[in-house]
C-alpha cells in the first residue's frame, strides 16, 4: 500500500495557518491533522485533546525524554511537540498528515524525513500580521509583541521550504495549498520509478 505524505506548514503566528488548514481539511478526505502537545495555557475555546494536548512542563519533559515526540521546540517561551506515534501510524496507513509547527520543529522533521513537503505561509505584510494578531483577540499585548518580534526570524527560513503561499485572500491561499497537495501526489518519489516500471512490465 502507498504510504501517506507528510505536509509541514509553518509561518509566523497570526499569519493564518490554522484558518487555511481548516479550509483544506474540509476539502480533503484522506488527511489527518497532527495534534501537538504544549505547555502554553489553553486560550478561550481551546479544547484539550482537540486543539492541543495541554501538558505541564514536567510531563512534557518526561515525554520528550522518553522519545515520544517526532520533534519538539521552545516557541515564544513555551514547549511544543509533535507526538510521534500518530504520525507514523497515519502515514503507514496511507493517509496524509499535516503538521502545523514552527520553523525549528520543521527543520528537525526535515532531517529525519526527507519526503515531507514543506509549505510556508506568509502574511501580506507585517502591518497586516499585526492586525491579524490583534484582531484574533486571543493574545495579550506583550504576547503579540513577542510574536511580532519572532516573525522576521521565522520568515528568514523561507528558503528551506518547498513552497511559499501569501495569505492575502483566504480563498486563494487555501486553494493554493490544495493545489500543492494535489501536485505532490503526482510527484515521482525516490525509488518509485523502478516499482512503476516493473509493474507495467509484469502486466505486459
Ligand atoms: P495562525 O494559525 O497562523 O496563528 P490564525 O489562523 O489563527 O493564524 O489566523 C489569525 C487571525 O487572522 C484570525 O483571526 C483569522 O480569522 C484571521 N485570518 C486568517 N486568514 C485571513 C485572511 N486571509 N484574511 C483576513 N483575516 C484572516
Ligand atoms: P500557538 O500558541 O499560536 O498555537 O502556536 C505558536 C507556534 O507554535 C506556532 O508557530 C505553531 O506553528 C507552533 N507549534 C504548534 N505546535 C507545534 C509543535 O508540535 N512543534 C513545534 N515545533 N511548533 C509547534
Amino acid at each position: 500500500m502507498k504510504k501517506g505524505r507528510l505536509f509541514v506548514v509553518s509561518g509566523p503566528s497570526g499569519t493564518g495557518k490554522g484558518t487555511i488548514i481548516s479550509r483544506v481539511m474540509e476539502r480533503l478526505e484522506n488527511v489527518s491533522l497532527s495534534i501537538s502537545a504544549t505547555t502554553r495555557a489553553p486560550r478561550a475555546g481551546d479544547v484539550d485533546g482537540v486543539d492541543y494536548y495541554f501538558l505541564t512542563e514536567e510531563e512534557f519533559i518526561k515525554r520528550a525524554d522518553e522519545g515520544r515526540f517526532l520533534e519538539h521546540a521552545c516557541v515564544h517561551g513555551y514547549y511544543y511537540g509533535t507526538p510521534l506515534d500518530p504520525v507514523t501510524e497515519t502515514v503507514e496507513s496511507g493517509r496524509d498528515m499535516i503538521l502545523e509547527i514552527d520553523v525549528q520543529g520543521a527543520m528537525k522533521v526535515k532531517e529525519k524525513y526527507n519526503e515531507g513537503v514543506y509549505i510556508f505561509i506568509l502574511p501580506p505584510s507585517m502591518k497586516v500580521l499585526r492586525e491579524r494578531l490583534t484582531g484574533r483577540g486571543t493574545d495579550a499585548p506583550d504576547v503579540i509583541e513577542r510574536r511580532m518580534n519572532n516573525a522576521l526570524g521565522e520568515i528568514a527560513y523561507i528558503d528551506r521550504y518547498d513552497y511559499g503561499v501569501v495569505n492575502d485572500d483566504l480563498d486563494s491561499a487555501a486553494e493554493q495549498v490544495l493545489d500543492i497537495i494535489k501536485a505532490e501526489h503526482c510527484r515521482v518519489l525516490d525509488g518509485e520509478a523502478d516499482k512503476i516500471i516493473s509493474e507495467y512490465g509484469e502486466e505486459n
